[in-house]
């Protein structure tokens, strides 16, 4: 039987060839004879790799010397409360979109740093959609402005510009980053788990503009303060060497394929099927905004759901993977990161007609 396909939100499908790479150079990194996981991070090799890794990450991104890119631990949840201590100031606030589960969990734990406040909502369309831009309410006492670029379990994506908001802007790109061309320079400081395009769960890529003022709260662990990790390097402790390594394979892969304007490319082609098959069908359903649609994660639910069940062990028994959707809202999710190929997907939309066809 050939390879599974994966189509978890996260922890996702790695690309074969990174794995296949793992795979080789796994016992003996660089040429030393000893792995990746075995060598001091004072090492020279590891430092290189943390050079070479954020700057091959800069470059996929388009971005120069303006930016820092950290690696690293705590996921994406650590960046929710480590973000308000690092920027959070005395009578500010911190203004967040909310526009489903994961932007929802930035805010709340916010509010245990500090003043947050939510400038608009698409809760009361269960996030189908994300809120015009004309009803956002930034508040003047607001320091920085928070949204989730990809909301992984809604399946919504901001497709907009945020040029024109004057206060640093943040984004949790944790499900979508290197997927397509973002215009990065809106973006004051990114944060991102490794786990769904970049590589494996262990470490969080933080990318900082150099004119983000940072005034960590006189509380924040010195672990946790963005200045004392760039002054390091990511290295305040011993870092998390392993998945930075696996990220710097995914990162050389991303190149070696056509850099983030291919994978922009095949993303849109994926998503546009993917989506034309749940359209055309009378047994799926897509519930958000066709404008919001999100290229990386495609949640649908059958007009029948007593067939959900036959559709997973069907799906299952074909090697297509974790394709049940979040509890929070049922259905189904495939997730098709980068990579997932556009044969992935068709076969994925082959099982999905057939199962229509077969299974009323
Ligand atoms: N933000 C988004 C958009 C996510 O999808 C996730 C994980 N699914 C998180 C944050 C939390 O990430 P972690 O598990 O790495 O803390």
């Amino acid at each position: 039987m050939p390879r599974p396909i994966n189509f978890c939100s996260g922890p996702a499908a790695l690309p074969v060839p990174v794995l296949q790479r793992m795979q080789t150079e796994l016992a003996d990194f660089a040429g030393s004879g000893i792995s990746v996981m075995e060598h001091s991070h004072r090492d020279a090799r590891i430092v290189s790799l943390f050079e070479e890794t954020e700057s091959l990450l800069k470059s996929l991104l388009g971005i120069g010397s303006e930016y820092r890119a950290l690696f690293l631990p705590g996921g994406a949840t650590l960046q929710f409360a480590q973000l308000p201590m690092n920027l959070l100031r005395a009578g500010a606030c911190g203004a967040y979109l909310t526009t489903g589960a994961w932007s929802e969990k930035a805010i709340k734990e916010c509010q245990r740093y500090g003043d947050a406040v939510e400038v608009a909502s698409s809760k009361a369309s269960s996030y189908t959609e994300i809120p015009p831009r004309s009803d956002w309410r930034i508040p003047d006492s607001a320091c920085y402005f928070h949204l989730c670029t990809n909301e992984t379990i809604h399946g919504v994506e901001w497709f907009g510009s945020l040029a024109d908001i004057e206060i640093p802007v943040v984004a949790d790109m944790s499900s979508h980053l290197l997927s397509r061309q973002m215009p990065m320079q809106e973006f004051s400081l990114v944060y991102a788990g490794a786990q769904k395009n970049l590589g494996t769960a262990g470490v969080t890529i933080v990318l900082i503009r150099d004119d983000l003022a940072i005034e960590p709260q006189a509380s924040t662990p010195s672990l946790l303060n963005y200045t004392n990790q760039m002054a390091n390097d990511s290295m305040v402790n011993t870092p998390p060497v392993f998945p930075v390594w696996v990220l710097k394979l995914v990162l050389e892969w991303v190149r070696d394929s056509g850099g983030v304007s291919a994978m922009e490319s095949r993303n849109q082609r994926k998503a546009e099927m993917l989506y034309a098959a749940i359209d055309q069908s009378s047994l799926y359903q897509n519930p958000v905004a066709t404008s919001a649609r999100s290229w990386m994660n495609v949640p649908f639910v059958l007009h029948d759901a007593k067939r959900d069940v036959a559709f997973l062990s069907q799906a299952e028994a074909l090697g297509l993977l974790n394709l049940k959707g979040h509890r929070s809202v049922g259905g189904m999710r495939a997730s098709i990161y980068n990579a997932i190929s556009e044969d992935d997907v068709q076969m994925l939309i082959d099982f999905m007609r057939e199962f229509e066809r077969t299974s009323a």
